[in-house]
């Protein structure tokens, strides 16, 4: 039998922002791998990648926070905290729709249905990514909309295609292949696309990117 790679997106995630602070700067990041793990006492794991600069602010200072994202998050959210780097930016500049929790680390109150603070007791070292297993210190239900899933956000938060084409130039398209970005929706305008190719958008690699006639 041949294995099929998509069979791995059959298996339901959540959309969540971490949100970490270091010497005063805060910063977050979307990750879909948010489980509670234990329930004696309550805790949960979190896989983030290494390039990631919350990563890095957490293994340093053994805090975060989880935001929920909800039904009613609006593409703009994940565009600031999944779209662009914390190294290069700062994600929290001109945004308004946080608070700051007990543990002295935003979440954000609008588009999420709940946040936990959790202390980190275990980093696993997964080579692209840490696993961190942490215990949860407080948190508290901020509305009653379903939560996001990815399946959601694929299907109704993110604009499709179509819109990010009729964005492009006025240029005569018709007919033409070009290549989508599964994650964001962002369609590089030309046949062939290098095998290096990473979404200048969301940063995701070729693998992400299908050949679509437009
Ligand atoms: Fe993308």
């Amino acid at each position: 039998m041949r294995m099929d790679n998509k069979a791995i997106n059959k298996i339901s995630y959540g959309l969540f922002v971490i949100t970490a602070n270091e010497n005063g700067k805060d910063n977050g990041c979307i990750v879909n791998t948010v489980i509670q793990v234990t329930s004696q006492p309550d805790r949960i794991s979190v896989a983030i990648n290494k390039s990631n600069l919350t990563h890095d602010m957490i293994l340093r200072t053994g805090k975060f926070s989880v935001s929920v994202i909800s039904q009613d998050a609006e593409f703009d959210l994940f565009k600031r905290f999944g779209f662009q780097s914390g190294s290069e930016i700062n994600k929290f500049d001109g945004f308004t729709d946080y608070e700051r929790g007990q543990n002295g680390l935003n979440y954000i109150s609008k588009g999420t249905n709940a946040f936990i603070e959790a202390k980190v007791e275990q980093n696993i070292d997964l080579g692209t990514h840490t696993l961190f297993i942490a215990e949860i210190t407080d948190m508290e239900i901020l509305s009653e909309v379903s939560s996001a899933t990815y399946e959601y956000y694929h299907n109704s938060i993110k604009p499709h295609s179509e819109n990010s084409i009729a964005l492009k130039s006025d240029k005569k398209t018709e007919g033409k292949s070009v290549w989508k970005c599964n994650i964001c929706g962002y369609i590089y305008e030309e046949e062939e696309i290098p095998m290096d190719f990473v979404c200048p958008i969301c940063k995701h690699p070729i693998s992400d990117f299908e050949k679509i006639t437009i």
